[in-house]
């Protein structure tokens, strides 16, 4: 039962064959390079908050390591997150395609958030590399009420054979997403398909508030020109 060590060798091989043959279709076939052995995974923020929050999960915890030593032996190719999925070729015994579809963050959560962080995220550079204070960090990131999908939001669509419900290629492209977050932080809130400048937006809104105030003055002035922001929406 089970495979020998050649079984494995003959799979890679074919493996490697179909990636060179969809090379010269012209297919990109660009590896997601993670750091081999026992190094750190991810070095930013929110690359490790995300990988973070995956593990905190019980339901994925049987499929998670093989899926982390898959990413880091380079066996993921073309991983793209667009609104609400995470698309990724993985090699197995053969190339799956490995789809993930995450809902979009209700609305009143993400309305939550922008209020929670009212007047806190100055610039949005900050927001990206996950330098803003402590507070505010945990808010973004809560597991129950901040930006990372929930299991239940979580549909997983790949087309290998393992009939559990996280095999280990999906496994592998959600480490992946960590990786992808290290260089792109701004693909979360493209993923769950909010703005992030809503965050921004609203610290100005309050600025000018705080500036703006009865006695300031500046009561009915064109505020957009004063203060070169779009105040409308
Ligand atoms: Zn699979």
């Amino acid at each position: 039962m089970g495979w020998t060590s050649e079984d494995d060798a003959e799979h890679e091989q074919q493996v490697q064959k179909e990636i060179a043959r969809r090379q010269q279709r012209g297919e990109p076939m660009d590896l997601v390079k993670a750091p081999a052995g026992s190094k750190k995974l991810c070095k930013t923020f929110w690359g490790q908050a995300w990988c973070r929050n995956l593990e905190a999960y019980q339901h994925y915890e049987a499929r998670l390591p093989r899926g982390r030593s898959y990413l880091r032996q380079g066996k993921v190719y073309n991983l793209e997150i667009q609104a609400g999925e995470i698309s990724a070729t993985v090699a197995g015994s053969r190339l799956y395609e490995t789809r993930i579809l995450i809902q979009p963050l209700p609305q009143d959560q993400w309305q939550e958030i922008v209020h929670q962080s009212g007047g806190q995220v100055a610039s949005m550079l900050d927001l990206l590399a996950g330098k803003l204070g402590d507070g505010l960090m945990r808010v973004l990131t809560d597991p129950e009420h901040g930006l990372f999908p929930k299991p239940k939001e979580i549909r997983f669509d790949c087309t290998c054979p393992d009939y559990a419900d996280l095999c280990k290629h999906s496994a592998a492209v959600l480490y992946g997403v960590g990786v992808l977050l290290d260089q792109k932080p701004e693909l979360l809130f493209t993923l769950r398909q909010v703005d992030q400048t809503e965050l921004l937006r609203r610290a100005s809104q309050e600025a000018a508030a705080d500036l703006i105030g009865p006695d300031s003055g500046l009561e009915g002035a064109d505020l957009s020109a004063l203060f070169g922001i779009d105040l409308k929406s």
